[in-house]
């Protein structure tokens, strides 16, 4: 693959985060300096295990405070001595459950911190590449959406259509900040952009963060949360290892273009605790059944789900082209049953399970 040997730091916003932590060690192990954003440098407890590879690969690893609302913010990040010519723009808020003001809290900062990443990136000439962590809820929303593709297979060339602030705001927050990036972009030709949409992301993680969308799911597979039976709910899976190569090849060639599907497989809930099952016997609380769908009705408010998206999702199938994904980015795909696995043993060993 064609490599932009950049000698300058590659930046990754929101290092702090799950997926950003990978894609950070990554870097590091091929020899690269990063720099990374985080809100703020003394919450140790997100930043511990990278403070602990900067430890490991001394004088390679930067930190800036970086804020997404904060105009201006992420000047000094990109532009501080000499600059950088790579920016991955990863930092967004990601989660689905307990959203009281959606446009406060999903909608500003991935639109406005896109925005403010992006005006950054154009008042410094030293930025040639921008890689941004979109999402495949930008391509769809509900699994419903799938039945205008043929097949119901869902390709980069579909937008979501059909997410709002108030119905299912965590895709509208990423479909509009990835929108707007692409209208930023054009009206430019110093800095090329290309997005990663990622599927559902799983693996294990570099931190013993509790508090993320992924983290949490996998916890509620085994926790009992579905003891009763789990929704028939359809979701494509990728490996989080995976997901930061695939950042790491779409910013290093510069004849990576356009928007990328990223995800091994599409799963239902009660597949993924098959495998699971399987694995690990009786030692968790397994879910071994479906929920009925009018059970679905009666108990899915009570875990975050509304009336429409049981509609809309609750026993629709759909594929995901992940073809263009393997071709452009020359990544190739983990089993799901070695990411499950090995997240939960993971989780197990953090002792978050
Ligand atoms: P995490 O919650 O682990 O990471 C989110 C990151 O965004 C954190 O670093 C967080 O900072 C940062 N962030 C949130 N709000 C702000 C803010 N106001 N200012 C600055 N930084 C902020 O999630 P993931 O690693 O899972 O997600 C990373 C990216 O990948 C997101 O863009 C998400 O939309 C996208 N994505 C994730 C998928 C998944 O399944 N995990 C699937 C598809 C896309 P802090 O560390 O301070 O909390």
């Amino acid at each position: 693959m064609e490599s932009l040997k950049t000698q300058k730091p590659i930046l990754v916003t929101g290092g702090g985060g799950y997926i950003a932590s990978w894609v950070i060690k990554f870097l590091l192990e091929d020899g690269f300096f990063v720099r990374t954003t985080v809100r703020s440098l003394k919450d140790k407890n997100k930043i511990k295990h990278l403070l602990s590879l900067s430890e490991t690969y001394q004088g390679k690893l930067e930190f800036y405070e970086a804020d997404l609302l904060k105009e201006g913010s992420y000047d000094t990040a990109i532009g501080d001595k000499g600059g950088c010519e790579i920016v991955i723009h990863m930092a967004s808020p990601f989660f689905i459950e307990g959203i009281k003001d959606p446009q406060k809290e999903l909608v500003e900062p991935a639109l406005l911190g896109t925005r403010n990443v992006l005006s950054s990136v154009n008042r410094f000439p030293c930025v040639r590449r921008v890689v941004l962590t979109s999402s495949v809820a930008s391509i769809m929303g509900d699994s419903s959406d799938a039945e205008k593709a043929p097949e119901k297979l869902i390709d980069e060339s579909y937008w979501n259509e059909t997410s709002s602030l108030h119905h299912q705001p965590y895709p509208y927050s990423k479909t509009v900040a990835e929108r707007d990036a692409w209208e930023i972009q054009k009206k430019q030709n110093r800095w090329s952009l290309t997005t990663i949409n990622p599927s559902f992301v799983l693996g294990p993680s570099l931190s013993d963060r509790g508090d993320g969308t992924s983290v949490n799911f996998m916890r509620s597979m085994v926790n009992g949360k579905f003891v009763t039976g789990v929704p028939e709910l359809y979701m494509g899976i990728v490996d989080v290892r995976d997901v930061a190569k695939a950042h790491i090849a779409a910013a290093l060639n510069e004849k990576v273009t356009g928007r990328h599907i990223v995800s091994a497989e599409v799963i239902s809930m009660l597949g993924i605790a098959k495998i699971l099952k399987t694995h690990f016997g009786n030692k968790y609380w397994i879910p071994k059944s479906l929920l009925p769908k009018f059970l679905a009705y009666l108990v899915g408010p009570f875990f975050g789900l509304s009336w429409e998206y049981i509609n809309k999702n609750i026993g629709i199938s759909f594929s995901l082209n992940n073809t263009y994904s393997k071709q452009d980015l020359g990544i190739s795909y983990r089993p799901i049953s070695e990411t499950l696995i090995e997240h939960i043993n993971q989780l197990a060993e953090a002792k978050l399970i």
